[in-house]
């Protein structure tokens, strides 16, 4: 009983045997899920739980720090009954016996609410929705006024510690570049936008896992999430050259598929990849139509910055693209990545270590910021 399992396991079977003190009676006599599949949606999620005959009793839905646990007493599973849109990221359903209790778990956001509702006889229908969905609809911004404006803004300075990203053709570590991009940004927000909150994921040279980096975005209430880095070319020096700033969706092209492939591979320092196991093509479309109510805004946001940063800086404007990026998977507000420059291009890598690089850098986020928050809240006015 030492280990925290063990003891967490004694807690819940204890709880279960006072919550159903005839539970074993029920043995003989248990319902069987066949089906448990999930729907991911643009403002909530579902997840239909069926089983073969008519389910009799359900504990309402708990709270755990990564999610829910439903317990269906005198019920089991089917093997086979674990749909792959309910195992995938990002609910990540699972399922384990403890006496003759089912016990399914749910992963979601601290913020999420879960309610559960009966459909038929045999369905369960579980909704788990951000707690302040209203508030957050941004086709419906009218709602709540004073909850709108662009309150908190969240800076990810790419990479960090052990993961030092790409290394310039100058010998400049990307992790260096992007802290010293986004500590600039920070300083000149406190300036220009007084009274807008700005959160850091890191204000150091540490490692912070790609999923913790939205964790804080959420759950620091973000309206704006900005993720900076730099690119690179597998060899150097290299001729690509240019800042190019992406939004979350499937790659479009052989070129984004490598930068979203770059930047994802961060998860090799993390101590469990396991996570990103079910981060297919088909999560990452799943993942953008979660975030479907604030694509437009992302959008306008990544122009905004491109805008800025040619009238700012030499650096060359690729555009605006589109691929996977984990670190932008489960942000619920709007978000982008920037590849500021590329360090395998001498003059870029050059322009990138350099203070003055940075700082019009900096400035042309912070900009691009100012130009999006007006446009915020004049479309909300509107
Ligand atoms: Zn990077």
């Amino acid at each position: 009983m030492n280990s925290p399992f063990a003891r967490w396991l004694l807690v819940f079977v204890i709880l279960g045997t006072i919550a159903y003190p005839s539970s074993h009676s029920a043995q003989k006599d248990l319902a069987t899920i066949v089906l448990v599949r999930a729907s991911v949606g643009s403002d909530s999620s579902t997840i239909r739980i069926r089983a073969a005959r008519t389910i009799t009793s359900f504990q309402r839905p708990e709270r755990t720090p990564d999610g829910f646990v439903l317990r269906l007493p005198s019920t089991t599973i089917e093997q086979s009954a674990m749909d792959s849109s309910a195992t995938a990221h990002p609910l990540r359903v699972t399922s384990e016996r403890i006496r003759d209790f089912l016990v399914l778990r749910f992963r979601c956001a601290p913020t999420d609410t879960m309610t559960i509702r009966r459909d038929g006889q045999r369905d369960l229908v579980c909704t788990i929705r951000p707690l302040s969905a209203t508030d957050r609809d941004i086709e419906t911004p009218t709602k709540n006024h004073g909850k709108w404006s662009l309150d908190v803004i969240v800076i990810d300075a790419g990479h960090g510690g052990r993961d030092v990203g790409a290394e310039g053709v100058n010998g400049v570590y990307e992790k260096t570049v992007t802290l010293a991009i986004a500590r600039k940004l920070r300083d000149q927000l406190k300036e220009t936008l007084p009274r807008t909150k700005v959160v850091m994921t890191r204000d150091a040279d540490v490692f912070i896992e790609l999923y913790k980096r939205t964790q804080i975005a959420n759950e620091s209430g973000g309206k704006l999430f900005v993720s900076i880095h730099c690119n690179s070319m597998p060899t150097k020096p290299h001729p690509a050259h240019g800042c190019e700033t992406y939004i979350l969706r499937p790659g479009r092209n052989k070129d984004a598929a490598r930068v979203a492939s770059l930047e994802n591979s961060s998860i090799q320092f993390e101590r469990s990849s396991q996570r990103y196991a079910g981060m297919t093509e088909d999560q990452i479309i799943i993942s953008t139509m979660a975030q479907r109510s604030f694509v437009r805004l992302s959008e306008s946001f990544a122009a905004a910055i491109q805008k800025e940063v040619k009238q700012e800086t030499p650096l060359a404007d690729r555009g605006m693209s589109q691929a996977g990026f984990f670190v932008l998977v489960g942000a619920s507000m709007p978000n982008v990545l920037v590849e500021t420059g590329f360090l395998s291009n001498t003059s870029d890598a050059e322009y990138l270590a350099s203070s003055k690089g940075q700082t019009a850098l900096a400035q042309s986020l912070a900009n691009a910021i100012r130009t999006y928050s007006a446009s915020y809240q004049h479309s909300l006015q509107h």
